[in-house]
């Protein structure tokens, strides 16, 4: 890890290969009049005066996960799947993570008693038919102890599928190597879900460590989230995901930035992202184009976009949740 230092709550940390993606060096940064850094690669890595604007509808538990918590770490909103936040490390911390008000408080990887828990969970209930491994980035974890987690997992339950997301291939690629492989490979089914948010992002040994990873059995699939400044055209996008699909991974979701404290330089307005939806779809062919979704603020779930709009009043949107309740997402004007 290059560097680590406070900053609003969430640590600076970044890697050397992420460090290495950039047009600019990490000293010699030029910044905009917000305070952000102009390289769609440093914006995504460094702090910025930007996060310490906190608008009154910004949230630090944005996804309401504490009000689905089962136990310490794991959150069930939905019947069939359970999540695990298995840390609160990362490789690199994100500045625009939907967690980044909770990763301090769960700093370490989770411990047996929390593993007792998963199994338990898994034995009594036989409709989880999803584990999904969050965090921070579960591929922090020592090796041993992933592996005692994927077999945890893999013991109570043989068909249960797991979902590993992780942003390590991409911010450090070397962590994919025979060990990791093996592990993974033992614990199949198993998903790999990758959050990339710019083709700068897809060096040439990221590739071919998920060239690696598909031909170990282990299917891949992309996160991305819509961020300002960074990735919010369609020439940028249409070229992410057409990079992806040609890589073999498919292009799962895009997101519409979640309500997190110190975010709002980052999210788009929805009404632009629907636009740029709107023209992605035109551009690209179906195995191309990610699902545009957005979490309910404060809990209800994933809604697609632009099927979960209803209508717009003023400056709120009004959207219907996966049970059918609507909630509100604000209309943001561009910042700054
Ligand atoms: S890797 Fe994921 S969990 Fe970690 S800071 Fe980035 S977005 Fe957040």
């Amino acid at each position: 890890m290059e560097k680590e230092q406070s900053a609003f709550g969430l640590p600076f940390r970044v890697t050397r290969h992420w460090l290495s993606l950039a047009a600019e060096q990490l000293d010699a940064c030029t910044r905009d009049a917000r305070g952000v850094p102009c390289d769609p690669i440093l914006a995504q890595a460094l702090p910025s005066d930007a996060e310490s604007h906190i608008l009154p509808w910004e949230l630090t538990d944005p996804l309401g996960e504490a009000s689905h918590r089962q136990a310490p770490r794991l959150v069930r909103q939905y019947r069939s799947r359970l999540l695990v936040r298995t840390t609160g490390q990362c490789f690199m911390f994100c500045r625009h993570c939907f967690r980044r008000s909770l990763l301090p408080e769960e700093t370490a990887f989770l411990d047996d008693s929390t593993m007792a828990s998963i199994a338990d969970m898994l034995r009594t209930h036989p409709e989880l038919r999803e584990v999904l491994l969050s965090g921070g980035d579960p591929l922090t974890a020592p090796a041993g102890r992933l592996e005692q987690l994927l077999h945890t997992v893999r013991s109570a339950s043989e068909t249960v599928l797991i979902r590993l997301c992780t942003r390590a291939p991409i911010v450090l690629p070397s962590i994919v190597d025979d060990q990791l492989l093996a592990i993974l490979e033992h614990a199949r089914p198993l998903h790999m879900v990758l959050q990339i948010n710019h083709p700068l992002e897809l060096h040439p040994d990221f590739l071919s460590r998920a060239e690696r990873l598909l031909r170990s059995g282990i299917p891949l699939h992309s996160q991305t989230v819509l961020l300002r400044g960074i990735n919010d055209n369609v020439d940028v996008l249409t070229s992410l995901f057409s990079e992806l699909v040609k890589a073999g991974i498919h292009p799962y979701y895009l997101f519409q930035g979640d309500l997190a404290a110190g975010t709002s330089h980052f999210r788009v307005p929805l009404s632009r992202g629907l636009l740029l939806y709107d023209e992605l779809r035109r551009e690209l062919s179906g195995l191309e184009l990610p699902r545009y979704a957005v979490d309910a603020p404060g809990g209800g779930g994933k809604i697609y976009l632009p099927e979960g709009v209803v209508r717009r009043d003023g400056d709120q949107w009004i959207l219907r949740t996966p049970s059918g309740s609507l909630c509100e997402y604000p209309e943001e004007p561009e910042q700054y």
